[in-house]
């Protein structure tokens, strides 16, 4: 295992008290909630105290959260669905996407043959806003994906501002907020997003498991067919633990927020202030003028020669010390980002970058342990 984690928009720690709710739903809530003898009517209480749990989190209604495997399934049902089922005859989307968003796009447009228009990136790799209302003005029955937080440069859309923007022209719009659920707070009844996509793992619950919001009465089908579970909107028995332990992680994450996001950003303070001390002429990927990059994600790219690149990671792997370079696909692989090669000069893409990603249990002595391998690179 590494020493210093520092990896954390790839995956999070399971947070202790999530690892003992699953275990006590195991093994006291087996039952299969479909089933309608006292067993399974448990562990029905306990899908839909989980549900309702979120739900109020992220001030949603409870019958507005689907239970799905993870983020990727949950945004490969919404697009297809709205191209198959809402009948949208284009998407809006940002060539920064992660790739479960940016792949489905790609695979509608050759099954269904709809339209794909690309929103304009801003340099720190979010949705250029502006371009979005011009590509709007075109009168087609339109889905806007664009995602909130960007996992590799921690770029940030006003989703806020983008829902209007949707809401005037008609459009309906789904934002990935995988990176940002549990990190910040969201007031769906109040906003003007239709979908939105989240994952347990990103907020220190297990893998397996994530959930969509859709917004009561939009009409979409299912992708997985079978039983009437969910509605009938995502067949298969729920993973009831999962689900336990994803609702138990969201609760603890708003419930310390405030204080998590605190040590998180003086903890990135002090890494900007160690690596302007030990690597001058080091940079921020995606930082331009006054833009605020999202508080736990930190890309940088070192002034160290090209020939580092390919190695950088496997020596601080070696030294203990976990980061990802790009997206966590790509970790490993030398392949530049694909969201780095959209925002960065021609020059700059074959540089070593690396990606910080802090979370709360995170100390500086993991910031040293990463400046000290550096220093050895
Ligand atoms: N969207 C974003 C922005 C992500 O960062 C990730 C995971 O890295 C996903 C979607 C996919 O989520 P999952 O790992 O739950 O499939």
């Amino acid at each position: 295992m590494n020493k210093a984690y520092l990896d954390n928009a790839s995956t999070t720690a399971i947070h202790p008290e999530v690892i003992a709710e699953m275990v006590r739903v195991m093994s006291d809530n087996y039952g299969n909630p479909s089933s309608t003898h006292a067993t399974g009517r448990n562990a029905k209480v306990v899908l839909e105290t989980a549900r309702k749990t979120i739900a109020s989190l992220i001030n949603a209604e409870a019958r507005e959260i689907i239970f799905t495997s993870c983020g990727t399934e949950a945004n490969n049902w919404i697009i297809r669905s709205a191209v198959k089922d809402l009948k949208v005859q284009r998407i809006i989307s940002s060539r920064a996407e992660h790739h479960s968003v940016l792949n489905t796009v790609i695979m509608m447009k050759a099954e269904y043959g709809i339209e794909v228009q690309y929103v304009n990136l801003l340099p720190d790799g979010s949705a250029d806003l502006t371009h979005l209302v011009k590509l709007l003005s075109e009168n087609v029955p339109t889905l806007v994906s664009l995602m909130h937080v960007n996992n590799e440069t921690g770029g940030v859309l006003d989703i806020e501002r983008a829902g209007r923007i949707c809401k005037q022209a008609g459009a309906l719009f789904h934002t990935d907020a995988v990176q940002s659920v549990g990190k910040v707070k969201f007031d769906l009844q109040n906003s003007n997003v239709d979908f939105l996509t989240a994952s347990a793992h990103k907020f220190h619950g297990p893998k397996g498991v994530g959930f969509a919001f859709v917004r009561k009465n939009t009409p979409l089908q299912p992708m997985i067919f079978g039983g009437e579970q969910e509605k009938g909107f995502r067949a298969g028995t729920e993973a009831v633990h999962q689900v336990a332990g994803m609702a138990r992680a969201l609760q603890l994450s708003y419930e310390t927020l405030e204080a998590d996001r605190e040590h998180i950003t003086s903890l990135k303070n002090y890494l900007l202030g160690q690596l302007e001390i030990n690597f001058p002429g080091y940079k921020v990927n995606g930082k331009s003028g006054n833009t605020e990059l999202f508080y736990n994600i930190t890309n940088i790219l070192l002034p160290l020669g090209e020939e580092k690149t390919a190695m950088i990671l496997f020596h601080l792997d070696m030294k203990g010390v976990a980061v990802s370079r790009g997206s966590a696909c790509q970790s490993g692989s030398i392949r530049p980002s694909h969201v780095l090669r959209e925002i960065l000069p021609e020059d700059e893409i074959g540089k070593p970058s690396l990606r910080i990603s802090l979370s709360h249990f995170n100390t500086k002595e993991d910031i040293d342990l990463l400046i000290d391998a550096l220093k050895a690179v």
